[in-house]
């Protein structure tokens, strides 16, 4: 059984004070559910010390990026290796990185390998921008960008491995169009078919494959049951304790509340 993802991005917000309020916060709502995973990418300053005061049964915590060789002379760089005991996902490939830090494909696929080497799970973002759209173009991308992004891993890498749909169209800060649940599952449907025909079946169905793109509570309900959406990545509703406790609450409720361990 797959337990479905949660994953706040706070991006480049939250001193170490806020962060720390809003996990406090968290903590008293967020339950400890088998079927239902939370995680949380604050910045990369404050994975250590969140990291001391997270209840692990609860959350778990991701990087929001990292440099892919494991040491060396790169200044202003952090590495997965000096992370790896910090967190237990990394955030790789997000459109903001792609744009903003020309990130192509080759350098999300060294960072997905030195994640892997690393013991850290990648959730690998992927997703077309809005003219990549309007031309057509969505399978192509979404194919280049799977493709090239796993192609150092093994097959039970990959299985490891969680890829993030995430339209960047749809992106709060790209303009936050809403995408349709369907169109949200015609793409996580063909990035499943990539996987399949690339490694197998059973690794495609394995695999979570999430949406991400101006999720709310009250928008996730539809995305939560798209059939292949194994969770959501979730940016600036995160941020809001309201908005992401409630995400939350309906993820557990779309993983029969019966099975509460709390
Ligand atoms: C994101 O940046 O990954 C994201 C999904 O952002 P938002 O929810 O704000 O659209």
């Amino acid at each position: 059984m797959k337990r479905t993802l949660v994953a706040a991005n706070w991006k480049m917000h939250l001193n170490a004070s806020q962060a720390s309020i809003l996990l406090h916060r968290l903590h008293e709502r967020i339950k400890i559910h088998r079927d239902v995973e939370v995680v949380l990418a604050p910045s990369s300053l404050l994975l250590q010390p969140l990291s001391r005061q997270i209840d692990r049964r609860k959350f778990r915590l991701a990087a929001q990026n990292a440099y892919h060789k494991d040491e060396g002379a790169y200044t202003g760089e952090i590495s997965f290796t000096m992370i790896k005991d910090l967190v237990h996902y990394a955030i790789i490939g997000h459109s903001e990185r792609r744009l903003y830090f020309s990130e192509n494909l080759d350098v999300v696929r060294d960072k997905v390998a030195a994640a892997v080497r690393n013991e850290i799970t990648p959730i690998l973002c992927v997703g077309e921008t809005n003219h990549e759209r309007l031309e057509g173009e969505t399978k192509q991308v979404l194919h280049d960008q799977v493709v090239t992004a796993l192609s150092d891993l093994t097959a039970e890498e990959v299985r490891d491995t969680v890829i993030a749909y995430e339209p960047i169209w749809a992106i709060s800060t790209f303009g936050g169009q809403v995408a349709n649940p369907s169109d949200a599952k015609e793409a996580i449907d063909y990035i499943r078919s990539q996987v399949a025909d690339l490694y197998s079946r059973k690794v495609a169905t394995d695999m979570r494959i999430l949406y991400g793109g101006s999720v709310d509570d009250h928008s996730v309900g539809g995305y939560l049951s798209i059939s292949g959406c194994d969770g959501v990545l979730v940016g600036g509703a995160s941020l809001n304790y309201e908005k992401f406790a409630g995400i939350v609450d309906v993820a557990y409720r779309s993983n029969r509340s019966d099975k509460d361990e709390e």
